[in-house]
């Protein structure tokens, strides 16, 4: 997808601090870091937002999910907890349109969000 910065960093056109990797998914550090640990999860494949997941694309959700507990293991979040967040749009404060999963930790995380 033209123009869009998840699928330049997908491409490699523009660099990141990568976490994981596999023939769907990446993971990669936040550049504006809003806890110790921050790191994206993305599919590969261009999708939008949470609205455009369907019954044919919904399984690379599932497998970010897998993927998600992997690094929540190795970054050492996964007993303290941690917080996966999707924002979807305007409202949901989505300023990169190519769907992500934040997985924010390393620190007690307040509720609700702003
Ligand atoms: P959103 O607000 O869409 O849910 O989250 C977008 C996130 O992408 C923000 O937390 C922002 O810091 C991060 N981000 C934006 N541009 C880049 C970039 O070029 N590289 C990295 N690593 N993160 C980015
Ligand atoms: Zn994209």
């Amino acid at each position: 997808m033209e123009n869009c910065i998840f699928c330049k960093i997908v491409g490699g056109e523009i660099p990141c601090s990568k976490i994981y990797e596999d023939d769907k998914v990446l993971a990669f550090k936040d550049i504006n870091p809003e806890a110790p640990v921050h790191i994206l999860v993305i599919p590969k494949e261009h999708i939008q937002s949470a609205n455009e997941i369907n019954e044919k694309n919904s399984h690379i959700v599932a497998h970010i999910f897998t993927v998600v507990n992997k690094i929540a293991e190795e970054q050492g979040i996964k007993e303290s907890g941690y917080r996966i967040v999707n924002n979807c749009g305007d409202h949901g404060g989505q300023t990169v349109g190519h769907i992500h999963f934040h997985v924010l930790g390393g620190r007690n995380l307040t509720w609700p969000p702003g």
